[in-house]
């Protein structure tokens, strides 16, 4: 447990079955994390798969959240959060129920297999900046501001998909 809270920006994404509710699922469950609170979640957004080519296109969407997790306790929330929505891990890059990644946390760098933060495909992938952009318009990625990286991005495909599909910020846990 972290003295401090510190502000933490998690990437979500699905792309099998009913996505939207899956993204919601998976909200509400960051949300209900012990000492860990939503203060922002983006628009949904609709981008094709990256890696393994012949899979369903994705939901993404960024959520921000204030925590008091350990980096490593957060990771284990959210890889609890996977398993408890049935997601099965196969294929590296395929097809999935869910998938939660810790894009950034605070200040924090972490490089090791199981934990890598700042997210180090995070600068080259649409599906996380263009919603992290839309959550944190002014965020700067090793000195880079957020748009100049998404300016890189332009070749893949991502469009937005839906603005309000989540109201139920106020409703979650506190600190
Ligand atoms: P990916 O998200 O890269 O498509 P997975 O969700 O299957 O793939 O995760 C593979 C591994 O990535 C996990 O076992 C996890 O420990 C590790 N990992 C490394 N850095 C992070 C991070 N920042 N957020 C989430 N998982 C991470
Ligand atoms: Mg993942």
């Amino acid at each position: 447990m972290l003295t401090k809270p510190v502000e933490a920006y998690v990437s979500i994404g699905s792309n099998i079955g009913d996505k939207e509710r899956h993204l919601v699922l998976a909200v509400e469950n960051l949300g209900s994390l012990e000492n860990t609170q939503l203060k922002a979640v983006s628009s949904l957004y609709c981008s094709a798969p990256v890696g393994f080519l012949a899979q369903d296109d994705f939901l993404n969407a960024a959520v921000k959240v204030e925590t008091s997790l350990e980096p490593f306790e957060l990771l284990h929330g959210l890889q609890q959060i996977e398993a408890d929505m049935g997601r099965v891990r196969t294929l590296r890059w395929g097809p999935r129920v869910i998938d939660l990644d810790i894009v950034l946390f605070g200040a924090i760098q972490i490089d090791v297999p199981e934990l890598q933060i700042p997210h180090p495909r995070m600068k080259e992938r649409a599906f996380v900046l263009v919603p992290l952009a839309e959550v944190e318009p002014d965020m700067l990625l090793a000195g880079t501001p957020i748009d100049d990286l998404i300016k890189e991005t332009l070749n893949q495909k991502i469009f937005l998909f839906k603005q309000k599909w989540f109201d139920k910020l106020s409703l979650t846990g506190s600190i």
